[in-house]
């Protein structure tokens, strides 16, 4: 049995090396402008030719180039000299889509958009080519629906983007402005038969983030600007693939799964925050994992489902960007929880292979809220008084990923 398995985890690394060095991401490798009386021609050398799209929007003035998600390797643009362009900014716009943006310091026409392959004689590589001019505001108000490319940005998704909606009255054409709510889903750990950690006075850990996942849903739906839902609202137990399949089903744009752990060393506390990744970044943070895996087993799930986590990985290896958004949260949440005074481990942000973590297309983060095995922070973790004090700081580490997200996108 054992044997077998290492030969199985053998064969996906080897995979895995394999794949890492063959399969280059996608990249913008360079971002050059040329010189023409009548327009202003950008071109974008590409990795490879990809679908796009490119349109322009006003207060204030872009233009906008969405591409698949793309590694950034062209270092700082250097901006052709009178030119109409004021800053070129990139970033995440949503799982798989990367968005490039040129503020501008008038309206522009778009005149054309479109790819050129490589030309290996000529030493030239794949290319995006965008010719624009400068135009009145007048005319560019009834062109501002044209959207050139085929890049298709799924606008259900896309509509979150919330662009000051104000200042787009024909939003039904121009898809990504639509005014709805982020969707978060918190996953309170454990439940049910699975008591998770018990700490000292019988605490027991599925209550206490049962209770600290409602107070920070209460606290996200007061600010107005999210929607919230909660993976077990009772003492139930959840299969650790089904708590990834709500999240996935109610389509999040985040996933925070909240648990409070236990170590042998009793004087430990402080909270700490995990994402997902293949190696642990340390032993501790890899038993914890094993530990929360275990959470299926406990419960008396039979777990020969190995093949459909190798999938797993191996989806989760082409959604880095996921990883990445997820990263970034989990370091807006611990700057949130120094900022409010609570006591977090050292190294707070660490990963590993969390089975809850998986979901390939949302950024996600595993909480431990503190420690059930120290005494002192047991029982705080078991009065509202505290809980408000986590929650209050998770929310300011929500509230601060979700103001870059909607930077990114402007
Ligand atoms: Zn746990």
């Amino acid at each position: 049995m054992i044997s077998r398995l290492s030969i199985l985890l053998m064969t996906l690394l080897a995979f895995l090396i394999g794949l890492s060095t063959d399969a280059q991401a996608f990249s913008v490798d360079q971002v050059r402008f040329g010189a023409h009386s009548e327009k202003t021609r950008m071109v974008l050398d590409l990795s490879e030719n990809k679908d796009f799209r490119v349109f322009a929007l006003d207060s204030p003035y872009r233009l906008v180039i969405d591409l698949p998600s793309f590694d950034w390797k062209a270092g700082s643009v250097e901006r052709p000299k009178n030119s109409n362009i004021l800053a070129v900014r990139h970033g995440n716009l949503k799982p798989g889509i990367s968005r490039l943006v040129f503020d501008l310091n008038q309206p522009i026409a778009l005149q054309a958009a479109f790819l050129l392959p490589h030309q290996k004689s000529a030493g030239k590589p794949d290319r995006l080519v965008i010719d624009f001019a400068p135009t009145s505001a007048s005319a560019f108000l009834k062109n501002k629906n044209k959207i050139l490319g085929t890049l298709s940005v799924d606008d259900s998704k896309a509509g979150k983007v919330r662009v000051n909606p104000a200042a787009n009255n024909n939003a039904a054409t121009t898809a990504p402005q639509r005014n709805i709510k982020p969707m978060i889903v918190i996953d309170p750990g454990h439940g049910g038969v699975d008591p998770g950690a018990v700490g000292a006075n019988k605490v027991y850990e599925k209550h206490v983030v049962l209770a600290l996942a409602k107070e920070l849903q209460k606290q996200l739906i007061s600010t107005g600007k999210y929607r919230v839902l909660l993976t077990r609202e009772k003492d139930v137990f959840i299969k650790l693939r089904n708590r990834v399949a709500f999240a996935r089903k109610h389509d999040a744009d985040l996933f925070v799964s909240i648990h409070a752990d236990s170590i042998e060393k009793s004087n430990v506390r402080g909270a700490s925050f995990y994402t997902l990744s293949e190696k642990a970044s340390d032993g501790q943070t890899a038993k914890l994992a094993a530990r929360e895996n275990r959470a299926d087993l406990i419960a008396g799930i039979d777990l020969s489902h190995e093949d459909d986590e190798v999938a797993n990985i191996l989806v989760d290896l082409a959604m880095r960007d996921t990883t990445n958004q997820g990263k970034y949260f989990a370091n807006k949440v611990v700057d949130a929880f120094r900022g409010n005074g609570i006591k977090v481990l050292q190294n707070a942000h660490r990963h590993a292979g969390f089975a809850v973590l998986k979901a390939p297309d949302i950024p996600s983060i595993l909480v431990e809220a503190g420690f059930m095995s120290n005494k002192s922070e047991a029982q705080q973790l078991n009065t509202s008084a505290y809980r408000k004090k986590l929650a209050g700081a998770l929310r300011k580490g929500i509230n601060a990923y979700f103001d870059q997200v909607e930077k990114n996108q402007r």
